[in-house]
């Protein structure tokens, strides 16, 4: 059993911050779990998992124990002539496997292209984007749990998903592994093109008749335009989640500010892009050292260069504050911070 000592993290989180973990061992198996469950290490130290590192900030040394899931696979779980169950290994790729199901033309998942990170992190705060959410196909999951090395099967219903929530966030957090997870995708797929500028972009290409993978590509199109690339500025995409308020409040505020972006919920409550309240409030594009609020998105915080995570963690609750203080709204971060 191969486990380093003393390991820079830098290369496995996409903020880029070098904070180093006192043990790392990388699974590629399910077996190699049950292995390491065994060994004193997993037992005596603290445990955190990490898989593409594209929704943690890291914020000090870990003195413990990294598990890096690597578990791989995507086999075919059953089908009919409607629909096929695929089984998918939680350290596999999330895009990869969208595109993997849009070369298939299995619908359902397109809409979630290019978010970063692997399959088995989706459900952890039921990933979404462009008005899909990881749940409208989810069907269940398996994980290893840390303290009796059991595998638990968790259904759609258990793991409550709701908006950049599950139960893994909340009452499970840091209980269990994911190791596998199953989704439902259609064999007769049908668009989803209502979101945002999907249409707008299918209209630029003159495309009338939308495949899967014509709505994926504009997707990737979008986002490529909208968000920064980790590969070249460190960033862990939306810092903080949309805030959800009463209409009575929002009422409240749009006397003082009526041009707020807000998206209308089932249940009378609104939906307020963050982003909005946050350029609003005049932090966009604002740069402190090597850190700093993105140009383009002020919802994505970024590391210019060697910032630390905890001056990343520091501005994001100031700005928590200057929104509370100018809105009377409180943000919540989407980021897990260790
Ligand atoms: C540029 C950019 C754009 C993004 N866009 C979106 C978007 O549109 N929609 C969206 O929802 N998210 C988005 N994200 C956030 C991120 O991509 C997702 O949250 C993704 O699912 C995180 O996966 P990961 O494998 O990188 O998780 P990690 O960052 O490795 O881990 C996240 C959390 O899950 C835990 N964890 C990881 N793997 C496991 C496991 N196997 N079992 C148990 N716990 C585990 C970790 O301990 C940590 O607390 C974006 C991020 C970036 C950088």
């Amino acid at each position: 059993m191969n486990i380093l000592r003393n390991q820079s993290l830098k290369s496995h989180n996409t903020f880029g911050i070098d904070v180093k973990a006192d043990f790392f061992y990388e699974v590629n198996s399910l077996l190699e779990l049950i292995e390491i469950s065994s060994s004193t290490i997993f037992k005596s130290e603290d445990l955190f998992i990490i898989s593409g590192g594209s929704n943690i900030l890291l914020t000090k040394n870990f003195k413990g124990l990294v598990i890096k899931n690597n578990i791989k696979g995507i086999e075919i779980f059953s089908q009919d002539e409607n629909y096929v169950d695929l089984k998918v290994g939680a350290g596999e790729n999330w895009h990869d496997l969208v595109m993997f199901s849009v070369e298939k033309n299995w619908g359902g998942i397109e809409n979630l292209s290019l978010i970063p990170g692997n399959a088995g992190t989706a459900p952890m705060q039921n990933i979404g984007a462009y008005g899909v959410e990881l749940k409208d196909t989810f069907i269940s999951l398996e994980a290893f749990e840390i303290a009796t090395g059991k595998i638990k099967c968790f259904t759609n219903a258990d793991c409550c998903f709701g908006y950049r929530e599950s139960i893994f966030k909340n009452s499970h957090k840091g209980k269990y592994i994911i190791t596998s997870i199953i989704i439902r995708l259609s064999k007769k797929p049908t668009v989803n093109i209502d979101y945002g500028d999907i249409k707008n972009e299918l209209n630029k290409l003159t495309i009338k008749s939308p495949s899967i993978k014509d709505v994926s590509n504009a997707i990737i199109k979008i986002r490529k335009s909208k968000l920064p690339d980790p590969n070249e500025i460190g960033n862990s995409g939306s810092f903080f989640k949309n805030p959800i308020i009463s209409k009575s409040k929002l009422e409240t505020i749009q006397k003082k500010y009526p041009d707020i972006v807000k998206y209308p919920l089932k249940n009378d409550d609104f939906k307020i892009a963050a982003g909005w309240l946050i350029e609003k409030a005049g932090w966009k594009g604002k740069r402190f050292n090597n850190y700093g609020v993105h140009n383009k998105q002020a919802l994505v915080l970024v590391n210019y260069g060697n910032a630390k995570g905890s001056e990343i963690n520091k501005l994001s609750e100031l700005i928590i504050k200057d929104i509370y203080k100018k809105f009377d709204i409180l943000l919540e971060k989407e980021v897990n911070v260790l």
